[in-house]
């Protein structure tokens, strides 16, 4: 398949290999930012051919995983109200809030449906105007486009029985956050790709100078992940710290102007709270004051939950990069894909769930099981 099995050719791979090695003189831990970098490394076992001395840290990159507990637990409340058809991709509906997940709320009779897209759930509103339609809007500057877009619709159709579930989070104020932890290692970044193509690198100089790290744009691909290991090496070896597009086949310097004007329009910036990592000033978006209508937690009156995230988990240390999943105790034995406590064990960009599926169990015995996720 163009695009995607030229990036996976052996030959080149190796080539970019020896090049890392050569080029390595001493250690650096590289944090890739996008969940779904996590996975591709797992899968083709990447990490396992570096040299030694360059370590990959596993970033917040994860939407489903970075939804606050207790925005599932709105969630939750909303999807069981009389009347109500909630839409939401289907890896939110296996996520557990305090004590269920949406799966359980639809066995209850809860009206929940798999949607593909925010405008499935708006002609769903349009096709029940005596009910309330809402979709669960989730997620990094990759799917806040479409959303925004979805209620800016919605608005210009009148229709008014559907509304936004909002939990946008933006990437470059959870690098800052990393950074800014006193237990940070991280010494370079790769930048997901797919959210440089919608917001563009305008972002990024900054936090380079700031910090001194370079950030380097990288696909997903294993030849995309390799070169964007191979830059930024290449910049610390040579002590330089600056924002280098190794995606340049997608990303364009200035993103993508038009989703960038319906973002501006539609959502405004607000801080956000990260789950296991707690409020990032300035980390999301939520709908702005001309949308505000649509925003479901005034709808259905639930600003006011707030929820304790449980012990147990440490998808906070996971998602930090202070944590490798197989390093939890729960990991493998009372938390599995089957059984997960945390969001990173259910959703398919999650850490732990890439380490339980590619079998990286660590020092742990516990037998495997078939896993749903993937
Ligand atoms: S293995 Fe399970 S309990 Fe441990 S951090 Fe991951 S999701 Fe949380």
């Amino acid at each position: 398949m163009k695009y995607i099995e030229e990036f996976q050719d052996p030959e080149l791979a190796q080539r970019l290999l020896d090049d890392i090695h050569a080029t390595v003189t001493r250690p650096w831990a590289l944090m890739e930012v996008c969940g779904g970098q996590t996975h591709s490394i797992i899968r083709h076992g990447i990490d396992q051919l570096l040299p030694d001395q360059v370590e990959l840290i596993h970033g917040p990159g994860c939407p489903v995983c970075v939804t606050p507990l207790e925005v599932i637990d709105k969630a939750l409340e909303i999807a069981s109200r009389p009347g109500v058809i909630f839409c939401s991709f289907g890896d939110m509906l296996r996520v557990p809030g305090s004590n269920r997940d949406l799966f359980q709320v639809r066995s209850e009779g809860g009206d929940v449906r798999v949607v593909y897209s925010p405008l499935d759930a708006l002609r769903i509103a349009q096709e029940n105007p005596d009910r309330e339609v809402v979709f669960f809007g989730i997620g990094f500057e990759t799917t806040a486009p479409p959303n925004a877009m979805t209620v800016y619709q919605a608005r210009k159709l009148g229709i008014r029985n559907f509304s936004l579930l909002v939990s946008h989070v933006r990437v470059p104020p959870a690098i800052e956050a990393i950074m800014q932890s006193p237990d940070c290692r991280v010494q370079g970044f790769l930048a997901a790709g797919h959210v440089c193509s919608v917001m563009g690198i305008d972002e990024y100089p900054d936090l380079t100078e700031r910090f001194q790290v370079p950030v380097v744009v990288t696909g997903f691909e294993p030849l995309d992940i390799l070169e964007g290991i191979r830059r930024a090496v290449r910049q610390l070896e040579r002590g330089e710290h600056t924002v280098d597009n190794a995606y340049a086949r997608v990303v364009r310097p200035e993103g993508n102007p038009a989703a960038k004007t319906m973002l501006a329009d539609v959502f405004e910036v607000t801080d956000r709270s990260w789950r296991g990592i707690g409020t990032i000033p300035a980390s999301g978006w939520r709908l702005s004051e001309r949308y505000r209508e649509f925003d479901a937690e005034h709808r259905f009156s639930v600003t006011g939950i707030a929820t304790e995230e449980p012990d147990e988990c440490r998808s906070g240390e996971v998602l930090q990069g202070l944590l490798k999943p197989n390093e939890c105790a729960a990991f493998g034995t009372t938390c599995t894909p089957r059984t997960p406590l945390g969001a990173t064990m259910v959703s398919s960009e999650g850490a732990c769930a890439a380490y339980y599926l590619y079998r990286r169990l660590g020092g742990t015995t516990a037998p495997l099981e078939a896993s749903p996720v993937g």
